[in-house]
């Protein structure tokens, strides 16, 4: 029987094999221990009625791991060097589907549509190219993709900033917009042995379960996300400050104030003490001041 791909045996003989150089400016990190790759898998409880979604299968670590366990495995690769390497490497399962793309670009909704049909239970899951992660994140959860939820391998201090709560230094704008979809956890931290190359930087996996409604009801969610960005712009200043500053164009210090009394929330506090809850209640205390 052969071995799984994510050892460092089999992974150096399909380089060797393949004559294939890492890419740094394409985030090419592959994970070569299989006991991080069955826990990922677990994380994201898939099953045999499960649709996965990876993203960057590289020689098809992860990708090997999850056909083992779900109905289908989409694909999606930038790099076209890596496809006759997946056609070998992921011959033995019949339900893998590579799909050569820049995920960036891709429409996610319609291969969804495609692949999966009608099926319900629908993962992200992947080690993710650590240069693009917030950007592909992001798409994902703006899309509002039919997804039950993503379970991802990121840079640690990444994954802690989107898992932050309110009153910590990694708590922000980024935060406040994974909440704002999802619940999310950082559920295992993972040394750089395990990847070939090592990364300069510490991993961790994080969960994002999808909210059936967003965290917060608001009027209009684009000025939501305005106001969140105004009141992080500088970490040191007021949320008086720091409105007044960014929203100058649109509301005046009077306006901002009382829209500040309106929502409970008191002028010399700091962006990062507010909770999503209460960015809900002041974005819609100053919509209504301003429309
Ligand atoms: N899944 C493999 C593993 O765990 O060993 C490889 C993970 S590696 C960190 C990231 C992978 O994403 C690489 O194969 C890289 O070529 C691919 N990639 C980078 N940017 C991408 C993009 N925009 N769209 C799709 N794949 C991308």
């Amino acid at each position: 029987m052969t071995k799984d791909i994510a050892t460092p045996i089999r992974t150096k003989e399909i380089l060797t094999k393949y004559g294939f150089s890492f890419k740094k400016s394409l985030g090419q990190n592959f994970l070569i221990d299989t006991n991080i790759l069955h826990n990922i898998v677990d994380f994201a409880e898939i099953n045999e009625n499960s649709c996965a979604i990876e993203i960057g299968p590289g020689i098809g670590a992860l990708t090997e791991q999850l056909a083992k366990r779900a109905k289908k495995v989409v694909a999606f690769e930038i790099d076209q060097r890596l496809l006759p390497i997946l056609e070998d490497t992921l011959s033995p399962y019949s339900n893998v589907k590579v799909i050569h793309q820049d995920v960036l670009k891709a429409n996610v909704r319609e291969v969804i549509q495609e692949e999966f049909g009608d099926q319900e239970d629908i993962m992200v899951v992947a080690n993710l190219p650590y240069y693009v992660t917030t950007p592909i994140l992001m798409k994902l959860l703006e899309e509002r993709l039919p997804l039950r939820g993503i379970v991802v391998m990121l840079q640690k201090e990444v994954a802690d900033r989107m898992a932050a709560g309110p009153n910590t230094k990694e708590y922000g704008s980024l935060s406040i917009a994974v909440q704002y979809y999802t619940e999310a956890k950082t559920v295992m931290t993972v040394p750089k042995t395990v990847f070939v190359p090592q990364p300069n930087v510490d991993s961790a996996v994080i969960r994002l379960t999808r909210r059936s409604k967003p965290a917060v009801e608001v009027i209009d969610e684009s000025f939501f996300f305005e106001v969140v960005r105004s009141s992080f712009g500088q970490r040191r200043k007021t949320i008086l400050n720091n409105l007044s500053h960014n929203l100058s164009k649109k509301l005046s210090k009077e306006q901002l104030l009382l829209a500040l009394e309106a929502a409970e929330i008191a002028p010399e506090r700091r962006g990062e003490s507010l909770s999503i809850l209460e960015f809900g209640k002041l974005s819609d205390s100053l919509y209504k001041i301003n429309n």
